[in-house]
């Protein structure tokens, strides 16, 4: 199989006109809406998703467009073309080769697919067979496999990475959302991966398979990272979840700051001796308090890996760790307030 279709360069010559102001738009005909319209109806998968053009490539292979349809959400530099309901995303430095490009559908005798026509640029019309529609961009075959979707299990190449893509490690990895990973099965498979992935591979493939193995390894690097870490998953899921640092602090919070303020008043007034003994009680207080914060996360992990309100256990997680943050600040002011009553201490035995 190749990598995509070229239709005689006949077909160019359709949208020829008058040269009017330089085109800035990616047109969608009304047959490539009615396909798009056919395939979401008839794949379940692809319903309520884009259909999201890809432009690699360029230097002397020519270019190569990837369509797809993905449930990402559509970043803030993305391109969206709509037409009839029917909605046709890429990314911007894709736009950049799309610009004034004409989206089509033929089914004619000299194949069936998408069809790329730019009337300004001389190269070659390419067409995406339908069955085509998120497979390799070097031989089209179908993702599936152990190396899916990172490269094709048939010939082995990197995919290249839409830019600004959600980087989700556990969507990274084909693994469920959850803090309990298996250590073992995460290395077999970051193993897998790094040596599939590896750069040296493709010291002498194109440009578009260096780039994206690279960019594919960095994925896989920072992925593995993650989730070898209960704190970074946590970091991870808090950085999807919307939650405002504001929202996070709780009455408990706000009782612990008042008293730790009169305590300072008291202390300034009992003098050093006394000053210490309330100090030391403070601490190990905190110190308590702490440690029961760290049980209350560990039962919170396992709420949320049975699934048992996830997103509720995953909100408490972040009021914990908040006051988590608040105590461990606190402890760091206590610490430093004994050194200087110590210190006075010295002076005035
Ligand atoms: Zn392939």
């Amino acid at each position: 199989m190749t990598d995509t279709m070229q239709t005689p360069s006949g077909e160019n010559q359709n949208s020829a006109g008058t040269p009017a102001a330089k085109p800035t738009s990616l047109t969608i005909t009304d047959k490539a809406v009615n396909e798009i319209k056919r395939i979401q109806a008839n794949d379940p998968s692809a319903v309520g998703t884009n259909l999201r053009v890809m432009v690699v490539g360029g230097g002397c292979s020519g270019m190569s467009y990837k369509l797809g349809f993905d449930g990402q959400p559509i970043a803030a530099s993305d391109k969206i073309f709509e037409k009839d309901g029917v909605k046709v995303v890429c990314d911007a430095k894709s736009y950049l080769y799309l610009a004034g490009t004409e989206l089509d559908f033929t089914d004619g005798l000299n194949g069936t697919g998408f069809v790329f026509k730019n009337p300004m640029r001389s190269e070659p019309v390419v067409a995406v067979p339908a069955s085509q529609l998120n497979g390799c961009v070097h031989c089209g075959a179908h993702l599936s496999g152990e190396l899916a979707p990172h490269a094709c299990g048939q010939c082995g190449t990197p995919q290249p990475l839409v830019p600004g893509s959600l980087r989700d490690p556990f969507e990274v990895f084909q693994v469920a959302r959850r803090f309990g990973q298996s250590r073992g099965e995460l290395q077999k498979r970051f193993l897998l991966l790094s040596r599939a992935l590896h750069p040296d591979r493709f010291a002498r493939a194109s440009e578009v398979a260096r780039q994206a193995s690279l960019e594919r390894m960095g994925l896989v690097n920072e992925a593995f990272r993650i989730l070898s870490d209960g704190d970074a998953i946590r970091d991870f899921l808090f950085s999807q979840s919307g939650f405002q640092e504001k929202g996070a602090q709780t009455s408990e919070d706000l009782e612990l700051a008042e008293r730790w303020f009169d305590l300072q008043e008291q202390i300034d007034e009992k003098g050093a001796d006394e000053g210490l003994a309330l100090l030391a009680l403070f601490q190990g207080e905190l110190t308590g308090l702490l440690t029961e914060m760290k049980l209350q996360m560990q039962r919170l992990e396992q709420s949320f890996d049975n699934q048992n309100e996830p997103k509720e256990a995953l909100q408490e997680m972040f009021k914990v760790r908040h006051r988590m943050n608040t105590s461990q600040s606190m402890l760091r002011d206590v610490e430093r307030m004994r050194f200087r009553l110590e210190s006075a201490g010295k002076v005035h035995p």
